[in-house]
């Protein structure tokens, strides 16, 4: 029988594969899977939130006028030139479909974000991918890696699944390495993770630079994941670009309203970024000490720890046991690392039986 026939290149994509927050079982587990903020939301942006639902019949505010103010505002930058997606996913996958396609190349580092793979499966562009140096970002290797088909170069910073850094320098240094024409695409989703001396230059960069696209989002430290919002910061004809394939009323009234509190409430986004500095150095550090396991923190400056097990507890084994004692993690042996276990950084608590958890099965194994 004959049926409407996707694009080779479609099929060829394998689907994202989401954090899981529930057991099959239907048992509800404590969410350490997909890097949101183990302290929730902040007052301020669930009152406005709840606020904005007052109309629900009207559509949202096109142009996020107020969102990208406030944005504008807390980083100096200029509101004409931020755009807005349905979560930074949709900025990523825009940004590969206006300046990729079949034939064309889109770039990154081993071990990156999963969604550079369908962001240049979907469109009909050949991934490649660079190796990393010792799971960080090997700017000598991306550098090699570019052909006269490179059209996207993606890299995270921090990245995940790894947590990894690339320093400014460093950034800077790949971005003079490449054509003008090649549009390098920095995903900051876990930027305001990082101390202020910690900061790798993207935007400063993507203030001049006319193929730099910085995106960032609120799914992170703001704790706004339910709501879809992110945003990205680049050249005016970039941001021109952009919009011609944005969908319409990408952004929900509540989505908006809640990030223009979120982000004036620095008092909620410090709180959260020093919980989170402190208890994912005090777990490294308790993975540090089961080294003689086999266990090893990859260092990280996310909300994060990507652990690799190396000894007789298997990174499966270890998803398991945490599984059983209600924590859902993410093992990644679709990213390639059938070793390694991505754990977020929860509330104390959470991390404190996190930990006992792994200390009592490494040392069982
Ligand atoms: N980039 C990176 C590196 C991420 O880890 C994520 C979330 N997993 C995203 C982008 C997308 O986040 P969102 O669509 O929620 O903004």
């Amino acid at each position: 029988m004959t049926k409407p026939a996707p694009k080779d290149w479609i099929l060829a994509i394998s689907p994202y594969v989401p954090g899981k927050s529930a057991a099959d079982d239907g048992r509800p587990l404590v969410k350490l899977s997909a890097n949101e903020n183990p302290l929730g939301t902040g007052a301020a942006a669930r009152a406005a939130l709840v606020a904005a639902t007052a109309d629900l019949a009207t559509y949202p505010d096109p142009g996020a006028a107020k969102l990208r103010e406030a944005i504008a505002a807390a980083h100096g930058l200029d509101p004409a030139r931020v755009i807005y997606g349905t979560g930074s996913d949709e900025l990523l996958h825009i940004a590969a479909s206006a300046y990729a396609g079949p034939g064309d190349e889109i770039l990154y580092v081993r071990y990156g974000f999963s969604v550079y793979d369908i962001a240049a499966r979907r469109v009909g562009a050949t991934p490649v991918v660079a190796p990393d140096a010792d799971y960080a970002t090997d700017v000598d290797a991306l550098l090699a890696a570019v052909t006269e088909r490179t059209k996207v170069v993606f890299l995270a910073n921090p990245n995940n699944p790894t947590g990894t850094m690339t320093s400014r320098e460093e950034i800077a240094r790949l971005h003079a390495g490449l054509r003008p024409d090649i549009l390098f695409v920095l995903d900051q989703a876990y930027a305001e993770y990082l101390d202020g001396d910690e900061d790798d230059g993207g935007l400063e960069l993507a203030r001049t630079a006319s193929n730099v696209f910085v995106t960032r989002t609120f799914s992170k430290i703001y704790g706004l994941a339910a709501e879809r919002i992110g945003w990205g910061y680049a050249s005016a004809d970039v941001i021109d670009v952009l919009h011609r394939i944005r969908a319409p009323f990408n952004v929900t009234t509540a989505g908006q309203a809640a990030a223009v509190a979120a982000i004036k409430d620095t008092a909620w986004v410090e709180a959260s970024r020093a919980h989170n500095r402190e208890w994912r150095e005090w777990l490294a550090g308790e993975v540090a000490s089961l080294s003689n396991h086999g266990l090893r923190a990859v260092p990280s400056k996310a909300n994060f720890l990507l652990i690799l097990f190396d000894g007789k507890l298997t990174a499966e084994a270890a998803m398991k046991g945490l599984w059983d004692e209600g924590f859902a993690t993410r093992w990644l042996p679709g990213q390639g690392l059938p070793n390694g276990l991505r754990i977020t950084i929860g509330t104390e608590d959470q991390v404190r039986k996190v930990a006992a958890k792994l200390r009592a099965m490494a040392e069982a194994a």
